[in-house]
């Protein structure tokens, strides 16, 4: 048995590198609660629903089943045994998540399986609402910032990698349109926990941010 970690943070900060390095070297399990955001949006745009629709997008979640397997460098996604791990990242779906995921009725459904996913410790988990809502007693809360240049510049370098070319202004304002919608929403919106520990990982290293978060859970 382990314990239960939260990792949360504005977009693209560096959680789930992070998130997944310290899952393997405790053997927890890791648990990218954005890619079940993103999933729900992704097979919402399949359906051609109205993304505001928040009954029918609630209809639809409920009848899938979102499953991880780990994977490097990134984990892999299945709904129903097809694998959307790609789809996921796509422009259309990171453009519209933030809507998908301000629907009450989605959140409630997500955060109930991510609790049970969560209920016997031994858990890494990413996302914006962990330690104030999902995990609101977990061992170690963490909130990791960058500033939005940083951000920006290491989603650029990994879209390079991957062949994919939106210009560094692109992705900032998409960043910072994100992060906006998302710590403006109604129900559990972005916000550091009161007893969470922020790190500021602008100059950092992804090994020194590992490390200092090994630190806490060892503690
Ligand atoms: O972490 P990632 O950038 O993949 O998350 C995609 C989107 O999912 C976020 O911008 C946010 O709108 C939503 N999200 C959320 N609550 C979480 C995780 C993600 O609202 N716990």
């Amino acid at each position: 048995k382990g314990l239960q970690v939260a990792i949360d943070g504005p977009a693209s900060a560096g959680k789930s590198t992070v998130a997944k390095v310290v899952a393997k070297r405790f053997n927890y399990i890791y648990v990218d609660t954005g890619a079940m955001y993103r999933v729900v949006t992704l097979k919402a745009i399949e359906e051609h629903l109205k993304l505001d629709d928040e009954i029918k997008i609630l209809d639809l979640l409920k009848k899938i089943n979102i499953e991880f397997k780990p994977g490097n460098p990134v984990q892999h996604v299945y709904v129903d045994g097809h694998e959307v791990t790609n789809q996921i990242r796509s422009e259309n779906v990171t453009n519209n998540v933030s809507t998908v995921a301000a629907l009450p009725a989605i959140r409630k459904e997500l955060v109930k399986r991510q609790q049970q996913i969560a209920a016997d410790g031994g858990v890494v988990m990413d996302g914006r609402d962990i330690g104030t809502t999902v995990l609101p007693n977990a061992e170690v809360k963490i909130f990791l910032i960058a500033s939005v240049t940083e951000r920006a510049e290491r989603r650029y370098l990994e879209n390079k990698k991957n062949g994919i070319n939106v210009t560094l202004t692109d992705l900032k304002r998409e960043i910072e349109t994100r992060d906006y919608k998302d710590s403006h929403r109604k129900i559990s919106p972005l916000k550091k926990a009161k007893d969470a520990i922020e790190i500021d990982t602008t100059s950092m290293t992804i090994d020194q941010v590992v490390d200092e978060i090994s630190n806490l859970i060892s503690k």
